[in-house]
C-alpha cells in the first residue's frame, strides 16, 4: 500500500500534511490536486508526498484526482513547504501562490437552518447569534458568517449542525480559468492556389477580395471576430462558401505583449566596473558550487545596474537556464521591461496582478512548457514555474512592495527568492541605489556578496567610461527660519525663486510631496468637533478635484461640510496640505504654468502612468507635482529642479523604519534632478533640518545613514539585529478585541516563564495605529528577539490573529 500525505484545503488552513492511503485505481503524484474526505466534507487537496508508512494507523482513501498533471515541481513543494513554516501559513496558501491562476477552489460550506431549528434548546450566547443569522438570511456561506460574527462562529456552526439545528453542506466550485478557445479562419490545404483562382475567375466584391488576398498573404491564420469586424460575416461566409477557407476552433493564448514590437538592441561593452561583476555573476551561473552566489549591487541609478542583469540573463540562456525578474510595480517600471524586451524579443514573459486571471493563466503554461528566457513581474512572478531555473534579479531591491503586507502569506520576495535559490541552485542579482539596511548588513556579513557602482554611465561617441556622477547640488531648507522671517507660504523664498527661473528659462521642475489629497480636516475651532472617517480612526482628507472628505484607510467619501454638524460655526479647520493643494498654489503664484499631477487619485492603470510619463517627458507641462509615484526609476533628461515641499511627511510615524523610509524617498527624488547635461538643483524643505535621516538624503550619503540607522536599530534592538513578528487582531467590538489581545498576551507571557524563553520580548498588547479601520478595532503585539518564534511554537494562535513575520510596517 502506498500512502499520500497531502495538504488539504479547509477553510481553517493547516499548516501540515494528512495521510491518506491511495486506490489501486488512482495514480497520484507529488504537486498534484486530489479530492479528499476531511471529517465530513470532500476537499481539495495537494499532495506533498508519497509514502510506505502513514502518520497514523488509520488512513482514509483518496477519493479522485483533481488534476491530470503535477502542478508544483519538487522544488515548488520544498519551497512551499518552507513558506509554511517561516511565515506560519496553512501549507494550501503557500501552494497556491505557484498554482496556476484560477485552480484554487476551495469549497465554500453553506448552511441553512436544520430540523431542529424551532426545538427549544439551551444554547450559547453565540451559538443564538448564530442561530439567528442564519434565521435570518435562509442561506449563509460560513465564511461570510466568519467574517460577521468572528472566526470563532464557525466552531459554534459546526457544534449547531451536530445537534440538527442547522444543516451545514459543501458546495463544490470550478476552476475558474481553462485554456481559452477562439474561432479562426483559415486557408485549407491548397486554399491559397485555389483562393488565387477564384479571384482570377471573376470580378470579385472589394471586401470579399481584400479578406482572400489578406488570407493569402498572411497564411497564418486569422481570429474570427477580427474578420467578421474587418470585412463583414457576408464575407467571411462567402469565402467559406468557394471551399478554399475554413472556420476552425483553436487554444489561444492571451499575451500582454501581443501587438507590441520592440526594437532589437545589441548589448553595450561593459564598462570595467560592470565587466568585474558580471565575470562573478557570470561564474555563478556557470558553476553551483562557485561562491559568492548572491550579489547585491548598490549604484545610483545611471550606473548600469541593468546592463550587469541583461548581461546575466544572456549567460543564463547561453547555458540553457531560464530566469525571473522582479520589479516593484509594473506601471512604474515599463521602462525596464521594454529593454528586456528590446534585448531578448520574444523571449520575455510579463505578469503581474494587473493581468486578466486568463492572461496569467495563459502566461502560466507557456511559462511551465518553457517558452521564455525570462520572465519578469511583481512580487508573485517569483512562483512562476520557469524550468530549469538559474538566475533571479531583484531591481530596486528596497522597495517595500517586495512585502506581501495583506494576505496569507505575508512573504518577502527576497527572502524567499534567497530560499529558492538555495533549493534550485539559482543565483542572486539584486541591485539599489539605496538597499534596505537589512539587505545590506547580510551583504557586510555573508551571505550576499556586495558590489559597488559608484558611478553614473556617460554613453557618448567611443565606448562608454564610467563617470564621476554629476549628483544634483541639494540645498536643505529650514522652514522654521521662513517662518522666523514671516513667510507662511507652502514655499520657501529659495524654491519660489528657483521655481521662476526655472519656468523663465523654460526649464522642467518636479515637486514632490508625499501626501495626497489636499489637506485633512482637523476640527471645529469653535466646539471642538472633529469629523473622524465614520470606519476608521483617522481624519479624512479634504481631495480637490472630487470636493469630497476621503478617508485613505477605506476609501470611504463624504460631502465636505460648510459649517460644523455639531454647533453650526463655519470655523472649521483644516490642517496640513496634500500635493492638491501644492498643485493649485503653483498655479497660484505662477499664473499661466502647465503643471500635471501624478499621484494614485490622478492617475491608476499602467497604461496611464505610461502616458503621464511620456507627456510630461516630451514637455507637455512646465511642472509636475507629485507623490511617491514621481521618485520612481523615470528618466526625464530635461527636469532641472526638483523640490521637496515637506521632508517631514511620515518622519513621525510610530515605526522604526520611518527613518529608512524617509531616507530613501528623499534619495530617489533628489536623484530624478540633472539627469541630462545638466546638474541640476534639489531643494528640500524640512522642519527637521537636523534629522539624520534628512541630513544624510541631503547629502546622498549612503554609508553615513546606514552607520547612524544601524546604531539606532542596535541601541533599540530592532531588526537586522533581531527578529520581530507582529501579531494583530481586530474585531467589531471593543471589548471584545481588547479582551482577546489581553488574553493571549497572558497566555504567551506563562508560557514564556514555563519555557524559559526570557529572549523572547513581548511588547503590548495596545492599540494598532489606527486603532480603529474599516469598523474593525485593532490590537497589536510584538515578539522581538533573536528567534521569537519559538515562543509561538509553544503555543496554538488562537483564531481570528493575523500574524506577520519580519512585518515591514508596524503602523
Ligand atoms: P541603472 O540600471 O543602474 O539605472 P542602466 O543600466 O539603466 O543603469 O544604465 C544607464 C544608462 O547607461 C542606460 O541608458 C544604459 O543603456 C547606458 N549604459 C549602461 N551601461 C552601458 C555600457 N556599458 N555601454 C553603453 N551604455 C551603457
Ligand atoms: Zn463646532
Ligand atoms: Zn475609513
Amino acid at each position: 500500500m502506498r500512502y499520500a500525505e497531502v495538504a488539504v484545503d479547509a477553510p481553517a488552513g493547516f499548516a501540515r500534511t494528512f495521510s491518506y492511503s491511495i486506490p489501486e485505481d488512482i495514480s497520484v503524484r507529488p504537486g498534484q490536486l486530489v479530492r479528499v474526505p476531511f471529517g465530513a466534507q470532500r476537499l481539495q487537496g495537494m499532495v506533498f508526498s508519497l509514502e510506505d508508512t502513514p502518520q497514523v494507523p488509520q488512513t482514509r482513501d483518496i477519493l479522485a484526482a483533481a488534476s491530470a498533471e503535477p502542478l508544483l515541481t519538487g522544488e515548488q513543494l520544498r519551497l512551499a513547504t518552507w513558506i509554511s513554516g517561516y511565515y506560519m501559513c496553512p501549507l494550501m496558501d503557500a501552494a497556491a501562490l505557484m498554482m496556476p491562476p484560477g485552480r484554487r477552489v476551495r469549497s465554500r460550506a453553506i448552511l441553512s437552518l436544520g430540523n431542529r431549528a424551532d426545538d427549544d434548546l439551551s444554547l450559547s450566547p453565540l451559538q443564538q447569534r448564530v442561530l439567528d443569522y442564519v434565521r435570518g438570511r435562509g442561506q449563509v456561506d460560513e465564511t461570510r458568517l466568519a467574517a460577521a460574527l468572528g472566526e470563532s462562529a464557525r466552531a459554534s456552526a459546526a457544534g449547531l449542525a451536530r445537534r440538527g439545528v442547522l444543516d451545514r453542506h459543501t458546495e463544490e466550485r470550478r476552476p475558474t480559468t481553462r485554456p481559452l478557445r477562439r474561432k479562426r479562419l483559415r486557408l485549407t490545404g491548397d486554399g491559397a492556389q485555389g483562393l488565387r483562382r477564384w479571384l482570377d475567375e471573376a470580378e470579385r466584391n472589394e471586401r470579399q477580395a481584400a479578406l482572400a488576398r489578406r488570407l493569402i498573404a498572411d497564411g497564418a491564420p486569422l481570429l474570427l471576430s477580427e474578420a467578421n469586424e474587418r470585412y463583414g460575416s457576408y464575407a467571411v461566409n462567402r469565402l467559406v462558401d468557394t471551399g478554399w477557407v475554413e472556420k476552425e476552433d483553436a487554444a489561444f493564448e492571451r499575451d500582454p505583449l501581443a501587438g507590441r514590437s520592440f526594437q532589437t538592441v545589441a548589448p553595450p561593452v561593459l564598462t570595467p566596473e560592470q565587466e568585474e561583476v558580471a565575470k562573478e555573476i557570470r561564474a555563478a551561473l556557470a558553476d553551483e558550487s562557485a561562491s559568492p552566489r548572491a550579489f547585491l549591487l548598490q549604484g545610483v541609478t545611471g550606473s548600469g545596474k541593468t546592463e550587469v542583469y541583461l548581461d546575466a540573463v544572456e549567460e543564463c540562456r547561453r547555458l540553457g537556464r531560464r530566469a525571473i525578474a522582479l520589479v516593484p510595480e509594473i506601471a512604474l517600471t515599463h521602462q525596464t521591461i521594454e529593454r528586456f524586451s528590446a534585448r531578448f524579443p520574444g523571449r520575455v514573459a510579463v505578469l503581474h496582478s494587473g493581468l486578466a486571471a486568463g492572461e496569467r493563466f495563459d502566461q502560466w503554461r507557456g511559462i511551465r512548457r518553457g517558452d521564455y528566457d525570462v520572465v519578469i513581474g511583481t512580487r508573485s512572478a517569483l512562483f512562476a514555474p520557469q524550468p530549469d531555473l538559474g538566475l533571479i534579479v531583484i531591481d530596486e531591491e528596497h522597495d517595500w512592495n517586495y512585502k506581501e503586507a495583506n494576505v496569507s502569506p505575508r512573504y518577502h520576495a527576497r527572502d524567499v527568492a534567497m530560499k529558492l535559490c538555495e533549493l534550485s541552485g539559482a543565483a542572486l542579482v539584486m541591485g539599489s541605489a539605496t538597499p534596505d539596511v537589512g539587505t545590506y548588513y547580510m551583504g557586510r556579513r555573508g551571505p550576499i556578496a556586495l558590489r559597488h557602482l559608484p558611478h553614473r554611465v556617460r554613453s557618448g561617441s567611443g565606448p562608454a567610461r564610467p563617470e564621476q556622477a554629476p549628483l544634483a547640488r541639494v540645498a536643505l531648507v529650514d522652514m522654521k527660519e521662513e517662518l522666523r522671517a514671516g513667510n507662511r507660504g507652502m514655499f520657501s523664498r529659495g524654491l519660489a525663486r528657483a521655481i521662476e527661473r526655472n519656468l523663465a528659462s523654460g526649464e522642467q521642475t518636479i515637486l514632490f510631496l508625499n501626501r495626497r489629497g489636499a489637506a485633512s480636516f482637523r476640527q471645529c475651532r469653535r466646539c471642538g468637533f472633529s469629523l473622524r472617517c465614520r470606519r476608521c480612526d483617522v481624519s479624512m482628507a479634504y481631495h480637490t478635484n472630487l470636493d469630497r472628505l476621503l478617508c485613505h484607510y477605506c476609501g470611504d467619501r463624504r460631502r465636505a461640510p460648510q459649517k460644523c454638524p455639531s454647533c453650526l460655526s463655519f470655523q472649521l479647520s483644516y490642517y496640513g496640505f496634500g500635493v492638491q493643494s501644492v498643485e493649485e498654489e503653483v498655479g497660484r503664484l505662477f499664473p499661466g504654468t502647465r503643471v500635471a499631477r501624478w499621484d494614485s487619485d490622478a492617475v491608476s492603470g499602467a497604461r496611464a502612468h505610461a502616458r503621464v510619463a511620456e507627456s510630461f517627458g516630451s514637455g507637455e507641462a512646465d511642472v509636475l507635482v507629485g507623490t511617491q509615484m514621481v521618485t520612481k526609476g523615470l528618466h526625464f533628461p530635461s527636469v532641472t529642479l526638483v523640490g521637496v515641499v515637506s521632508a517631514d511627511v511620515g518622519l513621525n510615524v510610530p515605526d522604526f523604519r520611518a527613518g529608512e523610509r524617509a531616507f530613501q524617498l528623499l534619495c530617489q527624488v533628489a536623484g530624478r534632478a540633472g539627469r541630462g547635461e545638466n546638474p541640476g538643483t534639489v531643494i528640500v524643505q524640512t522642519y527637521q533640518p537636523d534629522n539624520y535621516a534628512v541630513s544624510a538624503a541631503a547629502a546622498q550619503d549612503y554609508q553615513r545613514f546606514y552607520r547612524q540607522e544601524m546604531a539606532h536599530r542596535y541601541a533599540q534592538a530592532n531588526p537586522p539585529y533581531t527578529k520581530l513578528i507582529r501579531l494583530v487582531y481586530s474585531h467589531l467590538n471593543a471589548q471584545t478585541a481588547e479582551g482577546a489581545a489581553r488574553r493571549f498576551a497572558r497566555a504567551l507571557r506563562e508560557q514564556r516563564e514555563a519555557w524559559g524563553l526570557s529572549d523572547v520580548e513581548l511588547l503590548g498588547p495596545t492599540p494598532a495605529y489606527p486603532a480603529r479601520v474599516r469598523a474593525r478595532y485593532r490590537w497589536q503585539m510584538l515578539l522581538r528577539g533573536p528567534e521569537p518564534r519559538r515562543l509561538l511554537d509553544t503555543v496554538a494562535v488562537p483564531n481570528g490573529w493575523t500574524v506577520d513575520v519580519d512585518p515591514a510596517t508596524l503602523a
